[in-house]
């Protein structure tokens, strides 16, 4: 039985005062950690803020990147290390828009995935396919490729924790959710390439989140799916009563 993660992704969103006034509206009304497990992502400058309001309360907190190095001259970057410390529990990895406008590769994200686990932190690792190709009929090869370059020399222990993300990028921030079905199928694709990787017992293990334009008014739609163990949310995440409402829909 694989426990729920609803992860929200704040992006580029909130300020440092709104981010902490978030946090303490919500950290009261958490549902507990043996029913779902509660993620905010929140941009790296007011992690501190939100690891401080969540102490004592089944909230947990993830950084949306980091660098594989845990120190040294990487000017400008976050060390998966200093998140550790910090008391982060997740990192997001290998989201589309960082693919796309930070042009991250599979090689590199596989490092990410690497150090966070060396962290003891866990990889929330995204996948997902342009409109290009869904239209092209071509996204179960595409999601094979990301995910079997993303968990590369990984270890099987850490692969049964890890979360992956499937998120089809023309879904993302346009309204336009992919189908429940469709989002269970490749949900489905992201489970047998763990299996063919890592076999049986490591793909049952594996949580594996739906992404794009959920919101508490579908994610029952999702959730009731085989493959799909929780999901990964931008917009809806944004508000405490939308966010409150996706944790509600799954405890
Ligand atoms: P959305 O974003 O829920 O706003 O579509 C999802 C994501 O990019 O993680």
């Amino acid at each position: 039985m694989r426990k729920p993660i609803i992860a929200g992704n704040w992006k580029m969103n909130l300020t440092a005062s709104e981010a902490k006034a978030f946090a303490e509206a919500v950290k009261n009304n958490i549902p507990g950690n043996d029913k779902v497990d509660s993620v905010i992502g929140s941009p790296a400058l007011f992690l501190e803020t939100l690891v401080d309001a969540a102490k004592g309360t089944d909230l947990k907190i993830a950084a949306q990147n980091c660098y594989w190095e845990n120190s040294g001259a990487f000017t400008g970057e976050t060390s998966p290390a200093a998140l550790a410390d910090l008391g982060v529990d997740y990192v997001i990895i290998g989201h589309s828009e960082r693919r796309e406008y930070f042009h991250e590769t599979d090689e590199e994200i596989n490092k990410k995935a690497k150090a966070i686990f060396a962290n003891g932190m866990t990889p929330i690792l995204c996948c997902g396919e342009s409109l290009e190709t869904y239209e092209a009929e071509k996204t179960a090869e595409w999601i094979e490729g990301q995910i079997t370059a993303g968990l590369a020399d990984l270890t099987d222990e850490q692969v049964s924790n890890l979360v992956i993300a499937y998120e089809p990028i023309w879904a993302i921030g346009t309204g336009k959710s992919a189908d429940a079905t469709i989002a269970d199928d490749i949900c489905g694709v992201v489970r047998q390439t763990v299996e063919k990787l890592y076999g049986g017992e490591v793909a049952a293990k594996v949580r594996i989140q739906y992404g794009g334009s959920v919101k508490p008014e579908n994610i029952a739609e999702y959730m009731a799916k085989e493959n799909v163990d929780g999901a990964l949310v931008g917009g809806a995440s944004l508000q405490t009563d939308s966010f409150l409402a996706l944790l509600d829909a799954v405890k």
